[in-house]
């Protein structure tokens, strides 16, 4: 009867509320505690450490050379050489500014932000991706298509920083050294070079309010993100020593690379410039006035001053891109069969069979996966369930599987 009582009197000693309302209560000798309790005390035990431990200092001897992060890169991403180098070297003049000393600031080492330009599914995010698999500062991938001027349906700017905090587990100290993506710069483009009377939602405001950060200037980041929490305390930021990697499709910027590259010859030396433009692909020839044609203010266009390319995916590439990289997406296939202790092998004319059907649908990178899925996907249905070895996908057996399939369904992918 009294150990019944004593229950029933259990609450928990940080809270004080009775075990009826608490979901879980921890008992001890003399105290109890709640769920809810346990799992602040614990958060607050978390945060002192990380604050007890402090910032992990970045050493020169420890910063990865250009050549080291382009090799990384090489494991990964096929092809875009340009695009490596600028990324390699900017990574790592970003390292060295911060560690250069305080008392030695007599010639400040600016950061250089880094715009890159190419069609889309050429290896913009997978670049971004990468490199961030081998940082140790904070990094995020952000999406410019969701920003919108304060006060309109979308994020507002500072969201950006937002995530970077969380990647950074709010450290403000650590984000504020931190590497951010923003993909598809593009999207925030002023419609027309003309600067518009009305109000451009997605355009000009947009540019403004990013210009700020990469100006470098302190922000007040709401660390929950977005609007849903107006009660949240904002976060200051200083965006100086955050280093932005932008990247965008920019879909027809050739053809004001081309405008520009035919009225600049004129007059001048114009039939032998003329020759040697490679008009199969003009993205090299790319130059920052090309992105203030498209669309963004000049400000903008000033505050990345490293502009890269991506070369537009040829048929060796996309081969390559099958087989090669690290993680490709055969050697994946070939862990999953592993993993059911089954052998799997190509017929190497399967591979040529992939990258034809990618080209001839226009998929692209892309599109391989979804070949590869088409092809495969009976065999990853039977082949569990049976007692095989070894598999071999033929030539024979990759035609019958595409031909079940409608493939400009696989345009959409
Ligand atoms: P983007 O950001 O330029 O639109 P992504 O980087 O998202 O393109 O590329 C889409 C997919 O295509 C990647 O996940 C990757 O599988 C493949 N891919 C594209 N380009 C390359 C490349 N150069 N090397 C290896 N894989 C690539």
């Amino acid at each position: 009867m009294d150990e019944i009582k004593r229950n029933k009197r259990r609450s928990c000693s940080f809270c004080g509320r009775p075990e009826s309302e608490v979901g879980f209560l921890v008992t001890g000798v003399n105290a109890n505690i709640c769920e809810n309790c346990a799992e602040q005390a614990h958060s607050i035990i978390v945060e002192a450490q990380r604050i007890r431990k402090g910032t992990p200092k970045l050493k020169k001897s420890d910063l990865p050379k250009p050549a080291q992060i382009k090799s990384f890169l090489d494991e990964y991403v096929i092809g875009q050489d340009d695009a490596k180098r600028y990324l390699s070297v900017a990574v790592y003049n970003h390292y060295k500014r911060l560690i250069q000393p305080e008392d030695d600031q007599n010639v400040e080492i600016e950061k250089s932000n880094i715009i890159m330009v190419g069609s889309t599914g050429t290896g913009k995010t997978l670049l971004a991706r990468t490199i961030a698999k081998m940082l140790s500062v904070p990094f995020t991938i952000v999406d410019a298509t969701v920003l919108t001027e304060a006060g309109y349906v979308g994020e507002d700017i500072e969201s950006i920083l937002t995530r970077l905090l969380q990647a950074a587990d709010y450290n403000v100290e650590q984000a504020e050294k931190g590497i951010v993506f923003i993909d598809e710069i593009d999207k925030i483009a002023r419609k027309g070079d003309n600067p518009s009377i009305t109000r451009d939602v997605s355009g000009e405001g947009v540019q403004q309010g990013l210009l700020k950060l990469l100006e470098g200037s302190v922000v007040n980041v709401p660390p929950q993100g977005g609007r849903k929490h107006p009660e949240q305390k904002m976060i200051p930021v200083n965006t100086k020593n955050i280093l932005f990697i932008c990247g965008g499709a920019f879909d027809g910027i050739e053809r004001k690379i081309a405008q520009r590259l035919n009225t600049n010859v004129v007059g001048y030396s114009a039939a032998k410039e003329a020759v040697k433009i490679d008009r199969s692909n003009l993205m090299q020839y790319i130059s920052p006035q090309d992105l203030k044609s498209f669309g963004l203010i000049p400000e903008i266009i000033g505050r990345l001053p490293i502009l890269t390319y991506l070369n537009p995916l040829d048929r060796t590439a996309l081969r390559n891109i099958l087989t090669e990289p690290r993680n490709s997406i055969i050697k994946q296939y070939v862990k999953l069969f592993e993993m059911d202790q089954v052998k799997l092998t190509f017929e190497a004319e399967v591979f040529e069979y992939i990258v034809d059907k990618a080209i001839e649908y226009k998929l692209g990178a892309r599109g391989l996966r979804s070949i590869v899925e088409t092809i495969m996907m009976d065999v990853m249905f039977e082949l569990p369930s049976q007692k095989v070895e070894s598999y071999e996908v033929t030539l024979d057996y990759a035609q019958k599987q595409m031909g079940k399939v409608n493939l400009s369904r696989l345009q959409m992918a």
